[in-house]
């Protein structure tokens, strides 16, 4: 049985699914205005290995997350740039999938977008007025959350404090500062849906609830997202799904934040570092080990140091995988559980149902490979190395149910590499002889040892 944080009870409670051999989860996906950061990373990977583990345990698991195609930062970028909107969320979603590639992210089985549910969102909203706990004032429709019973018990706060510590609202029609959008009205030249209650579009604490209940159903099994969705996007989400008396997710899992020098990393702060920048400089890798090293509910600090001790833990793991690779065989590892060692996988799993503790399953994948070429170095016959590479077996499987995947690299030259070469071949075409010796010896300074050939730059070790 896994366990899992549930945000709603406020504690570890056994994960309970709705069908036996299935899980059906919605995560709340990307607003696609801008190249994706590493808090989105953490995100995306955190759930991608509460997925892998859930799909190693047995569950088919149908993941839903959805992708914000339309809001008031698409329309801001949109403006911008004298570009439409949609063009401006097409880009980036195709970022998005991108970076999500280069992580080993699982494709969810459905990415639903804003704009292909506006109907559904209006006859929600509609249900929501006629029952009268929507109101329409100057600027759109309101949800009256003093009508909805227990307003703010995921978050675990009260009503009456949440309205004590909200800021001085803009809007002075509201009836009260908590309740919240459901629909605007568009200003001129944005874009706009005809509606019952005129022309404007959804807020964003509805589309997900439309989302998420229309693909997956009432009482579907987890909801997920970052630590700040949890207030106020997903108590609204709870709010709508309450007041139309609808069941909405059992069990509700949130994953901590990136902080930069202990504070959050966000667009809005400026502190933010673009998973490209991550990527041009560090194997994908590395990232995933971080987020696998720190418990998912826990903060994650992340610098050039800690990504520089991930890359070296990476590169232990690999040459670990370049010793054994060739007497496993690759291809039945996954499907031939039974050789697996077993007292090795039930750690795993004990590790993992305890709310999914990674970072107690990884230190067992090194204590795994330590063990393994500890055994190997004094390995004297067949039989022996045998035991070595029957060790390392369970490391590398582990490693693959969590998107770790080991590889030989030894031919393969990292990003940093890749990029010196590039930046030098470009010298010496434009025939800056002075930039092409300076990269000439950083790269020297490397390792490598660098020969310039009819194609260009080439370097070995
Ligand atoms: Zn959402």
């Amino acid at each position: 049985m896994i366990n899992l944080f549930d945000t709603a009870q406020n504690k570890i409670v056994p994960f309970e699914t709705r069908k036996p051999n299935e899980v059906s989860m919605y995560i709340c996906g990307p607003t696609v205005y801008g190249p994706p950061h590493l808090g989105h990373g953490r995100f995306a990977l955190s759930f991608d290995i509460l997925r892998r583990y859930l799909e190693y345990s047995g569950f088919k698991v149908i993941h839903v997350s959805n992708i914000t195609d339309i809001d008031d930062k698409i329309i801001q970028r949109a403006n911008q740039e004298n570009k439409l909107t949609s063009e401006i969320a097409s880009f980036f979603e195709a970022k998005w999938f991108e970076d999500m590639e280069k992580l080993n992210v699982l494709r969810p089985t459905f990415n639903p977008h804003a704009t292909e549910y506006i109907d559904s969102m209006i006859d929600l909203i509609n249900q929501l007025f006629n029952l009268d706990i929507a109101y329409a004032i100057d600027d759109g429709i309101y949800l009256e959350v003093a009508k909805v019973k227990n307003y703010g018990s995921l978050s675990n706060q009260d009503l009456e404090s949440l309205k004590s510590g909200a800021r001085v609202d803009v809007n002075p029609y509201k009836r009260s500062p908590m309740d919240f959008t459901l629909w605007k009205h568009s200003k001129p030249g944005e874009p706009a849906w005809s509606s019952p209650f005129g022309m404007g579009r959804p807020g964003w604490h509805t589309e997900c609830v439309v989302m998420s209940l229309q693909l997956l159903g009432e009482g579907f099994d987890l909801h997920g997202g970052a630590q700040d969705l949890i207030f106020p996007h997903h108590e609204n989400e709870l709010a709508q799904a309450k007041a139309l008396s609808k069941r909405f997710a059992n069990h509700w899992v949130h994953c901590g934040w990136v902080t930069v020098a202990g504070e959050k990393m966000s667009k809005s702060l400026d502190n933010y570092t673009t998973l490209d920048e991550l990527l041009s400089a560090h194997d994908a890798r590395s990232f995933r080990l971080l987020v696998l090293q720190s418990h998912y509910r826990s903060p994650l600090e992340i610098t050039k140091e800690t990504l520089k001790t991930a890359d070296v833990a990476v590169a232990r793991l690999d040459s670990a995988f370049r010793r054994f690779k060739d007497s496993i065989d690759l291809d039945t590892l996954e499907s031939d559980m039974g050789n697996i060692r077993q007292d090795y996988l039930k750690e795993f799993q004990t590790a993992m149902n305890n709310d999914l503790d990674t970072p107690r399953a990884m230190s067992l994948v090194f204590e795994i490979v330590t063990r393994s070429n500890a055994l190997a170095d004094i390995a004297n016959d067949v039989h022996k190395m045998k035991l070595a590479t029957d060790e390392f077996k369970a490391a590398l499987f582990i490693c693959k149910v969590l998107g770790l995947d080991l590889k030989d690299t030894s031919n393969d030259l990292d990003q940093n590499t890749m990029n010196l070469i590039a930046k030098r071949d470009a010298a010496r075409i434009s025939k800056d002889f002075k930039l092409a010796d300076q990269i000439r010896d950083e790269l020297s300074e490397l390792g490598w040892v660098v020969e310039d050939t009819s194609s260009g730059t080439r370097v070995h070790k």
